[in-house]
């Protein structure tokens, strides 16, 4: 009943996608320092309100707990036994929440970066981060999954490996999305990988989409990201900024950018050819409620 998203998205459709997720946990009681996957998990109703908060402001996309599922991750909190199971379950209760919902509600198992770094420069080879991300990215597929979304990538060989690993373990859209900052000569990752370098190596490994999340490219910047993008052979794209660039206050970590701020870039996004538009840091169902109305006036009124 939900259509292939990528089909839909080919048609010119745009989708909106959930917001943080990390923020939201807080909210619900989650201190930082165990891992939020297990967190979640043992705290499930709390991570199923914050799942039909996104639905409920008009995600069409919502991402599932797992940014930090890989066995490296969980391996270092001791869970590495445990990888399989918790996939597969935090991918069950937002399927089952996007079911419920009534509406096509897409997700996306989430695949977040390892923490280290690729050889040379570290130690992680290309074929162990492909046995690592395609042991998560499994246990996600046989949680129900609809697509992959690879995001929050510094280092483009990293996010080539995910996108390779998704490929050799299911048939799902594939998305990688990197984090990029604002350099004097451009964007550029943490590696200081250009948009066009990260793209086309992402392409080549197999991803459908590519896109920009977290970092600081601000909405109003995302524009001019997306175009590099597009420039660089990206067919589909999908974009997750912060909702600002964080401050300090009073020893607590503030994303200022209000929802308004934020909804007013939209239009630009998709008329410079974004495909899917959520949020990163900082964003809230509210965001998400605003950012999803501006997509519905840009395209027309056209979405229900
Ligand atoms: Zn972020």
């Amino acid at each position: 009943m939900k259509g292939d998203i990528l089909a839909r998205l080919r048609r010119g459709e745009v989708l909106v996608c959930d917001g943080a997720m990390g923020t939201m946990l807080q909210s619900m009681g989650y201190r930082p320092g165990e891992p939020p996957e297990l967190w979640g998990l043992e705290n499930e109703e709390a991570l199923r309100s914050i799942h039909r908060g996104y639905i409920e402001a008009g995600a069409d996309v919502i991402l599932t707990n797992t940014f930090g599922g890989n066995g490296i991750k969980l391996g270092r909190s001791g869970l590495g036994e445990r990888v399989e199971e918790i996939n597969r379950e935090l991918a069950r209760i937002a399927v089952d929440e996007a079911n419920r919902s009534g509406r096509a509600v897409y997700v996306a198992g989430d695949v977040g970066p390892t923490g280290e770094f690729m050889e040379p420069l570290g130690e992680l080879s290309e074929e162990r981060a492909i046995e690592v991300f395609a042991q998560q990215i499994e246990a996600l597929v046989e949680g129900g999954v609809d697509l992959i979304l690879i995001e929050t990538m510094m280092d483009p060989k990293e996010a080539a490996a995910a996108v390779k690993a998704a490929r050799s373990v299911c048939r799902l859209p594939v998305f990688a999305s990197m984090s990029y900052n604002v350099a004097p000569d451009g964007f550029r990752t943490m590696m200081g990988t250009s948009p066009r370098e990260a793209v086309e190596v992402l392409l080549d490994a197999g991803a459908d989409g590519v896109g920009a999340n977290c970092g600081d490219v601000l909405a109003s910047m995302m524009p001019d990201l997306i175009r590099e993008m597009r420039g660089a052979g990206a067919e589909l794209i999908v974009v997750e900024p912060n909702a600002g660039k964080p401050q300090l206050v009073e020893g607590k970590t503030v994303f200022p950018q209000t929802p308004e701020e934020m909804a007013r870039s939209v239009p630009a996004m998709i008329e410079a050819g974004a495909n899917i538009i959520g949020g990163c840091c900082g964003t809230t169902p509210q965001h998400i409620r605003l950012i999803a109305q501006a997509v519905r006036e840009a395209m027309g009124g056209e979405r229900g």
